[in-house]
């Protein structure tokens, strides 16, 4: 990776990015870096003799099995373990007198190489720059920050991970949603979108919004031809990609075929074939080590990076030296190193395949002999969308008249997880995830509202959870479905 965009985008821009100034303590702070044997009296950072932390240890798990994660689930106390360590005495790469001192907002420069050296052995990115986030929460928000101004459009699929699309809205950023199946984004529509804009409608959408492996919630992963044809879109219609992709890692491998092609890889990312600078990609921890790791970091052009810290600096700061010690060294000689992280990555999505696998089969033994319900099969992540038949309830109705939606889909659905509710199941409706119902936006010939006949559920927790929540499910539909 080195530093240097081919393209200028400074036109994707926010005025808030525009007119952030750096951080001018952090600019001094810098100049007392800048060769060793400095003397410093400008800036009032906390000695190190006074932080009262001597070391820290971490214990994770140790890698010699076949396959970690399984090894690590079932063998309870006495499961292998190793330690990692950080100390103010010993050596270490990350000591505590450097990991708990202020840096800037790129992150420690130790924790920052161990994320770069990872970027590198999966994406490969020409011209890239890694800054340390909060996890991908944190990230795609500056994100928003760093590119949104009120009334700008942004696209993304109809159904994605609201929690963040949410976030955009009081920024004044205006979602256009892009219908998807189940592959995902489908490229005719961001094309058709794009080549349709009118002007009357508003500043064109010049940001897009994509979680290209087991999208949350349809569970869909990009082939890489709609990748490729995405990104020369956003070429051709200038696009900023923000790639969120918290399930990168937990893509499944599938078994080679039996005329000897080669098992299906980790697909190729957005950033690893941005020649133009125009992706930023957002990796987590949260789903490979744990939710509350609360990090994570962006591959982005030097420029956009630059911009991240400048906001990080006068913000969050860089994240918590805990993190960023965890990561050095698990990443490091004395820990898993990249080849180790490796190792268990594939290890744990072979795990999550096996969960799949099983939630597929119980699903075709409770739901499936109802013929009320179809449950899509994801390549990565941790979401099934389920469709359910809702067309077959006695109560549908086409054409009710009611404002946007042409059927009462959304009313059953409603009905539906109430049904659930009441047998002690909670599922995950899809207008939890629907982008907008802003008649503006909605398509009125075919609106979002008569698409929310699915459920999205989960494979992650255990299997007891699936065996009794798909027993109750197949047994509400039966129900639901009987109601006159
Ligand atoms: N983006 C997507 C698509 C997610 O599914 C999630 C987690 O549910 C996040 C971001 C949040 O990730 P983090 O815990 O790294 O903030
Ligand atoms: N507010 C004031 C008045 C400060 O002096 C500082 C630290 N120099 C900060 C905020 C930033 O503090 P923190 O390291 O907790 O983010």
């Amino acid at each position: 990776m080195s530093s240097s965009s081919t393209v200028d985008l400074s036109h994707h821009l926010s005025n808030e990015a525009k007119l952030r100034l750096p951080n001018p303590m952090k600019e001094i702070w810098r100049l007392a870096r800048r060769k060793p044997n400095m003397v410093s009296l400008a800036n009032g950072d906390p000695h190190s003799s006074l932080y009262p932390i001597k070391g820290l240890q971490f214990e994770v798990a140790s890698l010699e099995e076949e396959d970690p994660v399984a090894a690590w689930r079932t063998a309870g106390p006495s499961a292998p373990s190793q330690i990692l360590k950080s100390s103010r005495d010993d050596p270490c790469i990350l000591p505590v007198q450097t990991a708990f001192q202020y840096t800037t907002g790129a992150g420690l420069v130790e924790a920052q190489q161990a994320l770069t050296e990872l970027a590198n052995f999966y994406h490969n990115p020409p011209d890239h720059v890694v800054t340390l986030t909060l996890g991908n929460g944190d990230a795609v928000t500056k994100c928003f920050r760093l590119l949104g101004n009120p009334g700008d459009h942004f696209l993304a699929d109809e159904f994605t991970f609201s929690a963040l699309a949410n976030a955009a809205v009081p920024q004044g950023i205006r979602w256009v949603p892009l219908k998807i199946d189940e592959g995902g984004l489908i490229p005719e529509e961001l094309e058709r979108t794009m080549a349709d804009w009118n002007e009357e409608r508003g500043p064109r959408p010049h940001v897009l919004y994509t979680v290209p492996c087991g999208q949350n919630p349809p569970g869909s992963t990009l082939t890489v031809e709609r990748r490729k044809k995405i990104y020369e879109l956003a070429q051709r219609f200038d696009l900023v990609i923000i790639e969120d992709d918290p399930y990168y890692f937990l893509q499944y491998t599938s078994p080679a075929s039996s005329d000897g092609a080669e098992a299906r890889a980790l697909s190729p990312s957005f950033v690893s074939i941005d020649v133009d600078g125009r992706v930023l990609r957002v990796d987590s921890f949260s789903k490979i080590i744990a939710p509350g790791m609360r990090l994570g970091w962006i591959t982005s052009s030097a420029f956009f990076h630059a911009h991240l810290v400048t906001y990080t600096d006068s913000a969050t700061q860089h994240p918590h030296a805990f993190g960023q010690i965890f990561i050095t060294e698990l990443l490091g000689p004395a820990g898993w190193s990249v080849k180790g992280f490796d190792k268990w990555v594939r290890s744990l999505r072979n795990e999550y395949q096996r969960r799949r696998d099983l939630f597929l089969s119980l699903f075709e033994k409770e739901v499936g002999p109802t013929g009320l319900a179809r449950a899509g099969t994801p390549e990565a992540g941790m979401f099934v969308w389920a469709r359910i038949n809702v067309e077959r309830h006695p109560r549908f109705r086409r054409d009710t008249g009611a404002a946007g939606a042409r059927t009462n889909c959304r009313q059953l659905m409603v009905e539906l997880f109430e049904k659930c509710l009441d047998g002690g199941l909670v599922v995950m409706p899809a207008s939890v995830f629907a982008l907008t119902l802003d008649p503006k936006y909605n398509d009125a010939e075919n609106p979002i509202e008569d698409r929310f006949n699915y459920f999205r559920l989960t494979f992650a927790g255990t299997e007891e959870a699936m065996r009794e929540g798909l027993a109750i499910l197949g047994l509400s539909l039966r129900e639901f479905f009987e109601q006159k």
